[in-house]
């Protein structure tokens, strides 16, 4: 099952991709994770979008397609993916159609995780991510048990997302208005599109997918 993660910055895309691996071994393809790697390996492709990160916009439409593109031939992805963060504009949902259908693929389902922007600021100026396995806190609404120790793997550093301040949060918030929520009804007229509750607490949301997925014909 091919899935897609719909909604702005700071939704929970990324928390609920990672249970969507746990729980069904889909794949996350996280195209910001694909980009920060670039840019901390100073690859020609990651200076070019590191600014562009750095500012709240959106990377090219050419290299965002370039690298699922090569992504998602690996064969990890056979078994099923769940994109997080692709597509964002029009122009890449219809390329990732027809890259899936060359293969005989196809996108089963698409998941909006609707939520107040007016809480997303707060959300997601307080994330900070273990250092050594990712695993996703916040100042204020999950601090790791006891402070300064991750929970999963005992790690003592903890990163912060350089584009996860207040200003660059609006900027994010504005390319989501305007370039990717109107893919939504692409979705929607192919019959695709299920929208959950992303306000509701992580499990309630993890719950609500699982409902969605139900309603999924594979
Ligand atoms: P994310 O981790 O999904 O919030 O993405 C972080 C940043 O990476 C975004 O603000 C964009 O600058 C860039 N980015 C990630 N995915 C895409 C995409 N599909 N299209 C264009 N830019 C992207």
């Amino acid at each position: 099952m091919n899935l897609i993660l719909l909604g702005p910055p700071g939704a929970g895309k990324g928390t609920q991709a990672k249970r969507l691996y746990d729980r069904h071994k889909l794949v996350q393809l996280s195209t910001g994770d694909m980009l920060r790697a670039e840019v901390a390996s100073g690859s020609e492709l990651g200076k070019l979008a590191k600014q562009v990160m750095e500012a709240g916009q959106l990377v090219s439409d050419e290299i965002v397609i370039g690298i699922i593109a090569k992504r998602i031939e690996a064969p990890d992805c056979k078994s099923g993916f769940v994109l997080d963060g692709f597509p964002r504009t029009e122009k890449q949902a219809v390329a990732l159609d027809e890259m899936l259908s060359e293969k005989g693929g196809r996108i089963d389902g698409v998941i909006e995780l609707a939520v107040d922007e007016d809480a997303l600021v707060e959300r997601i100026s307080g994330r900070f991510a273990c250092a050594k396995c990712g695993a996703g806190y916040h100042d204020t609404f999950q601090r790791p048990k006891t402070d300064g120790v991750c929970d999963v793997c005992g790690g003592t550093e903890f990163t912060r997302r350089k584009d996860d301040n207040a200003e660059t949060v609006k900027a994010r918030l504005q390319a989501y208005r305007e370039q990717t929520a109107p893919i939504l009804p692409y979705y929607e007229r192919k019959g695709l599109l299920q929208r959950v509750d992303g306000m509701a607490d992580p499990d309630a949301v993890t719950r609500e997918i699982e409902g969605a997925l139900s309603r999924i014909r594979h």
